[in-house]
């Protein structure tokens, strides 16, 4: 199947799981990660109607974007201090705050250009040790820090990843967990600072169950560039 092709069945598979919980199927953004894939691919996802796109590394974003048409980018990925004055005017959205320290670093580029980034926590449910992200006990502590002492960063909502599971069903509980947490500042008051608007969270395996469980952004990438070809990272 053509990218195009994968990219529709991909939409239509959001849309069933948006009507399954009683949700609206335009809620919910559809952001196609591009990892490992090169700039033709992702124009052709454009082309086909792709708005959003994600990069897990800064150096990949500022290789490719030339090569790709206007598309609002976004960064997924674990992110250095040190290397956040190369994106902060590169992306429209930072998934993978876990440090109040990162978000400083954040603000304080940001500030630089005269811009707000929008910023999601990403919170690590599962409790793995080997997953970035903070844990939910830590969330309030540092929303409130964050909001205190930056005021050119806009948090916007969570990033979760589930646990790899061969039956996505048992995701489930991992993300109705990260809606709870979510939906604590969703319904409560919305400032310049702390404005809820984002609960990204399911991939290829499991974003079905997310959108179900409540995620209005999905970040998929194998169920429509195919397998990713990790040898051509080591070179
Ligand atoms: C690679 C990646 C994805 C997409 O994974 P697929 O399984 O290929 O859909 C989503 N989120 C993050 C943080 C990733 O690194």
């Amino acid at each position: 199947m053509s990218i195009k092709e994968n990219i529709e069945e991909v939409r239509r598979r959001i849309r069933e799981a948006a009507i399954r919980s009683g949700r609206n199927p335009e809620d919910v953004t559809l952001v196609a990660v591009t990892k490992l894939h090169e700039a033709d691919e992702m124009n052709e996802a454009i082309d086909a109607g792709v708005t959003d796109i994600a990069e897990n590394k800064v150096q990949e974003i500022l290789r490719k974007k030339e090569d790709v048409k206007p598309v609002r980018w976004h960064l997924i990925g674990h992110l250095q201090t040190n290397k956040v004055r190369q994106i902060i005017d590169q992306v429209v959205m930072i998934h993978s705050v876990d440090s109040v320290k990162l978000a400083k670093e954040i603000d304080k580029r940001a500030a630089q250009h005269g811009l707000v980034m929008d910023i999601l926590i990403q919170v690590n449910i599962a409790h793995e040790d080997s997953k970035f992200g903070i844990d939910e006990d830590d969330l309030d502590r540092m929303i409130r820090e964050i909001a205190d002492e930056c005021s050119n960063v806009r948090i916007s909502g969570l990033m979760c990843i589930a646990p790899f599971e061969e039956n996505p069903e048992d995701t489930r509980p991992c993300f109705r967990e990260a809606k709870r947490l979510y939906d604590k500042y969703a319904n409560g008051e919305h400032t310049d600072r702390i404005d809820f608007k984002y609960l990204s969270m399911g991939m290829t395996n499991d974003f079905e169950v997310a959108v179900e469980e409540g995620s209005n952004m999905v970040r998929v990438g194998t169920a429509i560039f195919g397998n990713r070809d990790y040898r051509s990272e080591e070179k």
